[in-house]
């Protein structure tokens, strides 16, 4: 076959084939492609003490119009409850009976921050903010965080359990059995992703981990790709649950690339439970892990290993709270 013949034979085989192809595949497409539900701008975040963070999100996106402001002074109000039990200084204590904190923060650019296994720091969002944007690392654990933080000029705050974790405590001390706990009160991590109406994304993390773990045990949250992670170019995504299980298959950072291969948000999120529960199949019957993700238009998705999980969402036609589909059904 010479050349000019050669090119004949491909042009007629591809018109061929696209007119044997096409209508099927666009039939099939139209069958298949849901109409995703978009909102910008939008900020979601976990479990039920995630209305009022969003409220604060939205509040001062509203102030400043920046999408970092946004997620890191929404969590914070989560860090200052005093009624809960499972993120900031009044959340429950390792089995040797010391609260110690997990944060992380990310820009759609990139930049991000984190701090884990850390001490007396009411915030340590903003402490994560800080190691974002004051150092040249990405993280800082422990004693290192805290002198940071005092550099920075935070307050060390007393070590001190509230009242309601002491007496948490007190009763798990009874049998002091080592179980991790979740789904404790239907609030646990708060992980929270947003996005302005030009597309920016970010997002913050920010728990005191599982209850009664060992001293020195550090979760999901703090860890950029498994607790969050943010692209501008694709999405975003957060985790919570037992962060062991979330660790394992880098949770937040498999759903924003699979979001970048052109998965939806929600089909994203069930793939990726979908992975979880087969590499923990052993224990999985215990575990709650719950994921949720946005994608740069605004499409969002939430999906966890066991019911019970639940998020909130707030955008300009709707703030509540949204009972997510899960891996599992209903106990009966
Ligand atoms: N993901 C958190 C951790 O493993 C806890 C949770 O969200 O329940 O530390």
């Amino acid at each position: 076959m010479n050349h000019s013949s050669r090119r004949i034979f491909l042009r007629n085989t591809t018109l061929a084939g696209s007119a044997l192809i096409a209508p099927n595949f666009l039939s099939c497409q139209q069958k298949t492609t849901p109409v995703l539900e978009t909102y910008k701008p939008q900020i979601l975040s976990t479990w039920n003490h995630g209305m009022p963070a969003n409220n604060e999100a939205w509040k001062t996106l509203q102030q400043t119009g920046n999408i970092v402001d946004a997620v890191e002074q929404g969590v914070r109000v989560t860090e200052s409850d005093p009624d809960n039990l499972s993120v900031g200084l009044q959340g429950l204590p390792d089995r040797d009976g010391i609260v110690t904190l997990d944060a992380s923060i990310m820009k759609g650019d990139g930049s991000c921050g984190s701090v884990s296994f850390v001490r007396q720091i009411k915030h340590p969002i903003t402490l994560a903010r800080r190691v974002m944007e004051n150092t040249p690392h990405v993280m800082l654990s422990g004693e290192g965080a805290r002198r940071f933080a005092i550099a920075e000029g935070f307050a060390l705050e007393t070590e001190q359990l509230s009242p309601k974790a002491e007496a948490a405590y007190q009763k798990w001390l009874e049998n002091a059995q080592y179980k991790p706990v979740v789904n404790v009160e239907n609030h646990d991590t708060i992980g929270m992703i947003g996005i302005d109406a030009e597309g920016r994304l970010a997002g913050a993390c920010t728990t005191s981990g599982l209850a009664y773990k060992m001293h020195g045990r550090v979760g999901d949250s703090p860890i950029i790709g498994a607790g969050l992670y943010v692209d501008d170019e694709v999405g975003a995504a957060t985790a919570t649950g037992l962060g062991e299980t979330i660790i394992k298959i880098c949770g937040s950072f498999l759903i924003v690339e699979l979001m970048r291969q052109g998965r939806s948000p929600q089909e994203a999120c069930e793939e990726t439970v979908r992975r979880l529960v087969a590499k923990s199949k052993a224990t999985i019957k215990d575990v709650q892990a719950g994921f949720l993700a946005i994608n740069k238009d605004g499409a969002f998705g939430a999906y966890a290993v066991q019911p019970g999980f639940n998020f909130a969402q707030h955008h300009p036609a709707k703030q509540a709270l949204v009972d997510s589909q899960s891996y599992f059904p209903q106990h009966g």
